[in-house]
């Protein structure tokens, strides 16, 4: 059985655009807009020779009455629920906001690993964000680019841990 990879974080870090990466998917349901992922997605992801079920989250134009924040965290609840390993992605480039935040409350309490992946590191515009991670106690950022394809080897070593 493949492990289950969820990859979660708040509209517009890049969470899509690393589900394509991993998937080999091209044009998908990336967008400017935050919260374009309607849907969750799930395919099969792969890095070199490691293969592993990849989860895509979000979905913010669901129209519910309550939070925005009740809304993600039911959207994201079920993908954390079956997965081996949570791969919770921040934009580096907009630093650590409080919706981030609120994310690694949440999920310093919930039973899969988690590894926090700071997005959009290529080039030196993601270092300040990369620094602000560390402070929200979900261990040692990865600096990877999503678009870029950098820090997949970093990826693929914490994966394996986990396969
Ligand atoms: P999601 O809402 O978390 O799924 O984010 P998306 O994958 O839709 O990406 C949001 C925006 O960030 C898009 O404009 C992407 O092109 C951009 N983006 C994603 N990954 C990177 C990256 O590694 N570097 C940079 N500079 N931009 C990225
Ligand atoms: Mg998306």
């Amino acid at each position: 059985m493949p492990i289950k990879v969820a990859v979660i974080g708040r509209p517009n870090v890049g969470k899509s655009t690393l589900f394509n990466r991993l998937t080999g998917t091209r044009h998908a349901l990336v967008d400017d807009t935050p919260g374009v992922t309607r849907d969750r997605r799930e395919g099969e992801g792969r890095i070199a020779d490691l293969t592993f079920r990849v989860i895509d989250t979000a979905g913010l134009e669901d129209a519910f009455d309550d939070s925005l924040e009740a809304r993600m965290r039911r959207q994201t609840e079920r993908a954390v629920e079956e997965a081996d390993i949570v791969l919770m992605l921040i934009d580096a480039r907009a630093g650590v906001t409080p919706l981030d935040a609120h994310f690694a409350d949440w999920l310093r309490r919930v039973r899969p690993p988690v590894v926090l992946l700071a997005n959009k590191c290529e080039g030196r515009a993601g270092m300040a964000g990369l620094a602000e991670a560390y402070a929200l106690g979900l261990g040692d950022p990865v600096p990877i680019s999503a678009e870029h394809g950098e820090g997949m080897g970093e990826l693929y070593d914490i994966l394996r841990k986990v396969a």
